[in-house]
């Protein structure tokens, strides 16, 4: 169905049904007990439930707690739609009365939003499906936060064991007036790279310099040393960001330490920008520690797999963005082009395969009228957005989350 007339009349139709107050407590449950990643048995295990009670056959466990599920109906494209699962490490600080109740961890990412747009999704479809044909493959990845989930779900036959996608959606829950849709065509997320960094020094006793090698002056030359990639070693119109997250050295006093330990965050959008960034890295941390002198070579290692870039087929998200405006208005359709952060989506996608991810925002409009500043990209960055323990999406947003993945599911299928 390539006609967005048709799609957003379909969808219109299909999601008319969808219990808001319904998805609301579900909603509110997985916010109440988020789970770390990898760790997210309770989420996969609500998951698959309903999706067994819609119809679909349902796989657990496919790398580690991810769900796929899975219902066939007819000749057609296959369709999947994917969430992350997993929370974080944050203690949340919203005060709602569906705060978290885990101490110490929350959704703070949205993923639990996520999660009820494709229940939603995949309900609404599963209701109608006489209304499309084709076959529909419904995600449950784990493990986005920490980068391994997708990977883990690939590495579990996800490609081999399910069919195989003719296309691929996902949508994550951003700051800004709740009821936007954000749709970058082409590159939308960077590639993310953690690096670990030991400086070795000699350590020795705090009033006796000249017989140690002091790692924590080393280390914080490198730190200093480092802002002068981004500033002096890439060009105006390559983005980079390259962050010293950790810094940890000592354990007193008077006393010199041995090592010093330094964690870093690499955000690229480029192949070619990212080794010659990760090159200057190397150059600037031997280089400093060679000028002090260090009886041992530092090491400079990458950490996990990291995040690929993530690049929306321009042609799927043009069709994708026109459908949604066609569904919610067309002013609620923006581009806020390629952002720093990372996913590993799509990794789940077969080379070759197109995909399309976008943005729903989701500030509530008492906090958004109250946040400072003049125009969107200000505003945005006054609001508590991802990561953030006042992350409170509005649930306003979760019928027409729920509406942007059948519509676009619907676009594909016959
Ligand atoms: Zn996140
Ligand atoms: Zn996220």
């Amino acid at each position: 169905m390539s006609d967005p007339a048709v799609v957003t009349r379909l969808a219109r139709e299909l999601t008319a049904g969808v219990k808001a107050a319904e998805l609301e407590d579900f909603y509110r449950d997985l916010h109440r007990h988020p789970e770390l990643s990898f760790q997210e048995h309770r989420t996969a295990a609500a998951l698959t439930a309903r999706l067994r009670a819609a119809g679909y056959a349902v796989t657990e466990g496919v790398g580690r707690t991810g769900v796929v599920g899975v219902l066939y109906h007819g000749d057609g494209p296959v369709v999947w739609l994917r969430a992350d699962m997993d929370a974080l490490p944050v203690r949340e600080a919203t005060g709602l009365e569906y705060a978290s109740t885990v101490d110490g961890v929350m959704h703070a990412c949205g993923h639990d939003l996520h999660v009820t747009w494709l229940v939603g999704a995949a309900d609404a479809l599963a209701a109608a499906r006489d209304a499309w044909s084709g076959t529909l493959v419904v995600v449950g990845q784990p493990a986005e936060e920490s980068g391994g989930g997708a990977a883990a779900m690939v590495a579990d036959g996800v490609h081999e064991r399910f069919p195989r996608p003719d296309a691929l959606f996902g949508q994550h829950a951003a700051p800004g007036p709740v009821g936007r849709y954000a749709h970058t065509p082409g590159l939308v997320l960077s590639a993310s790279d953690d690096l670990d960094v030991v400086v070795h020094g000699r350590g020795g006793h705090g009033s006796r310099p000249e017989a140690a090698v002091d790692p924590v002056v080393t280390a914080a030359h490198i730190v200093t040393r480092l802002q002068t990639v981004v500033s002096r070693e890439v060009a105006a119109k390559d983005s980079v960001v390259l962050t010293v997250g950790r810094f940890h050295a000592g354990t007193r006093h008077n006393v010199i330490p041995a090592e010093a330990r330094l964690a870093l965050n690499l955000r690229t959008q480029d192949p070619g920008v990212r080794a010659r960034v990760l090159a200057a890295i190397r150059r600037i941390v031997e280089g400093e520690c060679a000028a002090a002198g260090c009886p041992v070579p530092p090491g400079v290692d990458l950490a996990g797999d990291g995040f690929p870039v993530t690049v929306n087929d321009a042609g799927l998200d043009a069709e994708t963005a026109a459908v949604h405006r066609a569904l919610f208005g067309a002013d609620t359709v923006l581009d806020f082009g390629p952002a720093t952060g990372s996913e590993d989506f799509s990794r789940l996608a077969p080379e070759g395969v197109p995909y399309d991810y976008w943005f729903v925002t989701t500030t509530p409009p008492g906090i958004w009228e109250a946040a400072p500043g003049d125009g969107l990209a200000a505003k945005i960055a006054a609001v508590p957005a991802n990561h953030s323990p006042l992350f409170a999406p509005d649930l306003s947003a979760l019928v027409p989350g729920v509406r942007t993945l059948v519509s676009a599911a619907l676009s594909r299928f016959t």
